[in-house]
């Protein structure tokens, strides 16, 4: 079976099983799972077709939101699947928002700028009568970034302005339809900081995790697993806690960065070429200028061609994902946790940034074992929260300062990781992934209810 099918099947089976421990009935859970409308679009650039999708999934809960990816393996049912979970991730989230996605069926690598903007700009007129700011809100994703964005919304203007005559060109007007798109430039209203709330949001989730922890806030049912695997006995003496990131992108770098500066010990990270492990403790943004300067982070903390366990070792990016640290953070690639390195996990506490990266037996056997695995609808929703934040300042002429924006990410994300706590704490064993469905599903019937 194809990835996409794959993607599609397990977003909707664990939909279903929530549903129905939920006791929705079937024509609501069939609502859970069939999308509002998918848009398949077939547009030319120069004398080249392009197939790409908008698909909208649901949008109870306020309008479509999702980003666009560019790659040649997008298909139909792969931007089911992640328009699926953007409706779960915005409902966790406690957004305002539904959920959906786009994609291009393309592979942008070796592009010059004018074709990437030609077909930036090609696929907007094409889906331009489906979005919105009001109704649909595209964002950035794979290959896609602010600057593609930039063309994006400046070609949505000038199609809303062509298309209708009553459109006022005020500045007030053009900020609500550059509403449209998020993850904007910051001279065309994008927010001071979107670049770093994807890894912000995950670090606030892991404190106030620790904090539960921490303060003993545990239900009895799960408080003999978790003393088992020793985090208690770490968290609650204060032990500085130490973290291994795998990935050193956007989302794996501010994570590993702000959780420094909060005091948590990062002993190893990894990029596509290898990782690097520091037994002492490293620093990311000496780390992140090493890998500047080489291509990779492998190598970092070498002292000239020795690389002495003492400063720090280079080390394969599968073991990283071994190593037995307090946490790990996987912030790479999907499904690196899975049937075949499920026994050999150590961390205690996993922190899932990147999109999927625990498979489902995976996750149930590590969860059973007493690893409590903050889930990506979760973990990695700091990135959408900042896109929302955008979106209202944009919707009401506002400009916020950057510790405006972050102050108000860290209240949404204190909130959202409580109700799932909360959620979570009703249940047999601690199991987040779980508690985080079933509150997003319950968010979006409740809503539909309130329709009917
Ligand atoms: P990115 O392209 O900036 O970084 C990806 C990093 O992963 C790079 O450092 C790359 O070298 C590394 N990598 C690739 N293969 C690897 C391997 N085999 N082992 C170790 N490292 C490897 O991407 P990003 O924006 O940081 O996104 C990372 C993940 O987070 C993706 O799953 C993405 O879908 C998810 N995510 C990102 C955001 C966001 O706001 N950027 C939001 C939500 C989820």
């Amino acid at each position: 079976m194809d990835t996409g099918k794959k993607m599609l099947e397990s977003a909707q089976d664990i939909i279903i099983k929530t549903a129905n421990r939920l006791g929705f009935r079937e024509d609501m859970v069939k609502r859970l799972l069939e999308p509002n409308a998918i848009h398949e679009v077939n547009f030319s650039v120069g004398n080249k077709i392009y197939k790409g999708f908008r698909i909208q999934h649901n949008n109870n809960l306020g309008p479509y939101k999702g980003g666009i990816r560019f790659h040649q393996n997008v298909s139909r049912e792969e931007v089911q699947a992640l328009a699926t979970l953007m409706t779960i991730k915005c409902a966790v989230a406690g957004l305002p928002y539904g959920g959906g996605k786009g994609g291009v069926v393309v592979e942008p690598k070796g592009f010059s700028e004018s074709e990437l903007e030609g077909l930036s700009r090609a696929y907007v007129r094409a889906i331009a009568p489906f979005i919105g700011q009001d109704f649909d809100v595209p964002a950035p994703d794979v290959n896609t970034n602010p600057k593609i964005m930039a063309w994006m919304v400046d070609e949505y203007v000038k199609n809303v302005k062509t298309q209708s005559s009553n459109v006022r060109s005020d500045k007030k007007q053009l900020n609500k339809l550059r509403a449209t798109f998020t993850g904007k430039p910051i001279s065309i209203g994008g927010s001071l900081g979107r670049t770093e709330a994807t890894g912000r949001g995950g670090v606030i989730v892991l404190q106030s995790l620790i904090s539960k922890l921490h303060n003993n806030v545990i239900p009895n049912s799960f408080r003999d697993l978790l003393s088992k695997n020793q985090m208690l006995k770490q968290v609650q003496h204060d032990k500085q806690l130490t973290v291994a990131v795998q990935g050193y992108g956007n989302v794996g770098y501010y994570f590993a960065k702000l959780a420094y500066e909060e005091g948590f010990k990062i002993v190893a990270v990894s990029d596509s070429k290898g990782a690097v492990l520091v037994n002492d403790g490293l620093n990311p943004d000496t780390t992140l200028n090493c890998k500047k300067e080489k291509g990779t982070v492998a190598g970092c903390y070498c002292r000239g061609s020795v690389c002495d366990i003492r400063f720090g070792r280079t080390i394969s990016s599968e073991s990283l994902l071994e190593l037995p640290v307090d946490i790990l953070v996987p912030a790479a690639l999907e499904n690196v946790i899975n049937e075949t390195n499920m026994k050999k996990i150590q961390a205690k506490i996993i922190v899932e940034m990147a999109n999927g990266p625990v498979t489902e037996e995976a996750y149930e056997y590590l969860t059973e074992k007493g690893v409590i695995i903050v889930p990506d609808v979760l973990a990695n929703s700091g990135g959408v929260s900042v896109s929302y934040l955008e979106w209202y300042q944009n919707m009401r002429n506002e400009r916020w300062s950057e510790n405006e924006v972050n102050e108000k990410l860290k209240i949404m994300m204190e909130k959202a990781f409580s109700a799932i706590w909360e959620k979570a704490s009703g249940h047999k064993r601690l199991d987040l992934k779980r508690a985080a469905f079933e509150v997003a599903i319950e968010r979006i019937v409740k809503k539909w209810q309130s329709h009917v």
